[in-house]
């Protein structure tokens, strides 16, 4: 281990006798130590090792080119023109009637800019001030698929309530339905989907997705269904789970332009549902950021009218990094889960004696020169033997990019 200074030593030492959700928060993401202190998370970790060898940073899932120029376009315009100081709570309203028209548009589905949407700082804060919202207590039980995106977890555990997870298993990482059945009980307060699945690549089957809505009906819960990769699914068109039968009543959809628009750092994100669901959440929602990014709203708004060209071409871009990447991988000797939408490839490294993927994508910068996440950091400690030999690779960069990683990781054969 690296020698650390005395003063970053003690704050470490002080932070351990810190009191407060932070401890919770961080438990609940897997990175509470031992002797108290916290760890950065696998990203922070990750993208610090890119930059201190060069490596290539497959790792954290940020796109490596920009997004489309008249969206750029937009924002730049909007700062010339004034958009500079708060925007409504609720969010702009020409962005309000961009989101509800494009739900209509892609999925048929009614919602009122006025009431049934609000515009949040990223998918991220839509996700934390909905659990916030509307978890009650510690006997509240929030369901999801394991692995979950890091966030997930430690917003549960700062909302105080317990994560149940059912697990995903390779190769197709789809849940087994007596297990979600199980899962999900009288105590379950939310079930918390994400489709298509960060990090396995997975697509949720329709039957899966109706099981979902049964189960929520019948033990009363709420569904909040995470669909940032929405327009990043690549064998069929993304099915939002309140298009199905009896869920739109009690489903919160979240989405962001974060993705589709290759602009992770503008943090403009939205969730739509019932009205009441959603001023419960922009109850929350105004105390922890009020609002934000009044410039990139009206922008976002110029994205989601784009043509329908725009979202298809990003989707095939995106398929064909997927092949350029999973083609390196397998001649590197990795075994692939080609994934069915979103940013990431998941692939087996045991066979290149990664069993340990923790340690394989902690050795892998110097090794390779490229950065990897392992799937570990995706799940709970309970779990973490079972995607012990899996990494996650980030597939949202340049052609030019991915091509030097491949080769880069063909040293790996020989
Ligand atoms: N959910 C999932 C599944 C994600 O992968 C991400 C980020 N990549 C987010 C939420 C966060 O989105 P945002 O950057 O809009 O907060
Ligand atoms: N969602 C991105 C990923 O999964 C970035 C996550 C982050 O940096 N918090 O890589």
């Amino acid at each position: 281990m690296a020698k650390m200074s005395f003063s970053y030593g003690l704050s470490l030492f002080f932070m351990s006798v810190i009191p407060g959700a932070w401890r919770r928060t961080a438990a609940g993401a897997g990175l509470l130590a031992a002797d108290g202190t916290v760890a950065p998370t696998i990203f922070a970790e990750m993208s610090a090792a890119a930059a201190r060898t060069g490596a290539i940073n497959l790792g954290q899932g940020f796109p490596d080119e920009d997004g489309p120029s008249i969206v750029l376009e937009a924002a730049r315009q909007a700062i010339a023109d004034g958009a500079n100081q708060y925007p409504p709570g609720r969010g702009v309203p020409d962005l309000l009637a961009a989101i509800s028209e494009h739900q209509r548009r892609f999925y048929g589905l009614e919602v009122d800019p006025a009431t049934e949407v609000i515009v949040t700082a990223g998918a991220t804060e839509a996700l934390t001030a909905s659990l916030l919202a509307l978890i009650d207590g510690p006997d509240d039980e929030v369901v999801v698929f394991e692995p979950y995106y890091d966030s997930y977890a430690a917003a549960v555990a700062l909302a105080g309530a317990r994560l149940r997870t059912v697990p995903l298993r390779a190769p197709g990482f789809q849940p087994d339905l007596d297990q979600l059945a199980a899962a999900v009980t009288d105590r379950t307060r939310i079930i918390l989907v994400n489709d298509p699945h960060n990090p396995t690549g997975a697509v949720f089957g329709a039957e899966v997705l109706a099981e979902v809505v049964r189960l929520a009906q019948r033990h009363d819960a709420i569904i909040i269904t995470d669909e940032v990769y929405e327009h990043l699914a690549f064998h069929a068109t993304h099915t939002p789970i309140a298009t199905l039968p009896g869920a739109a009543e009690r489903t919160l959809t979240i989405s962001s332009a974060g993705k589709t628009f290759s602009a992770t750092g503008w943090k403009i994100g939205w969730v739509h549902g019932p009205a009441a669901l959603i001023t419960a959440v922009l109850t929350v929602k105004q105390y922890l950021t009020y609002v934000n990014g009044s410039p990139f709203q009206p922008a976002v708004a110029v994205g989601l009218r784009l043509d329908d060209a725009y979202f298809t071409g990003a989707a095939s871009a995106l398929a064909r990094k997927h092949e350029i990447l999973g083609d390196g991988l397998r001649a590197a000797g990795f075994t692939v889960h080609a994934p069915q939408g979103g940013y990431f490839t998941v692939a087996d490294a045991t066979a290149l004696g990664g069993t340990d993927a923790a340690a394989f994508c902690r050795a892998l910068p110097e090794r390779a020169g490229v950065v990897a996440i392992p799937l570990t950091a995706f799940v709970s400690e309970a779990r973490r033997g079972e995607y012990g030999g899996l990494v996650r690779f980030a597939a949202c960069k340049r052609v030019e990019v991915l091509e030097e990683a491949a080769s880069r990781l063909a040293a790996l054969a020989v």
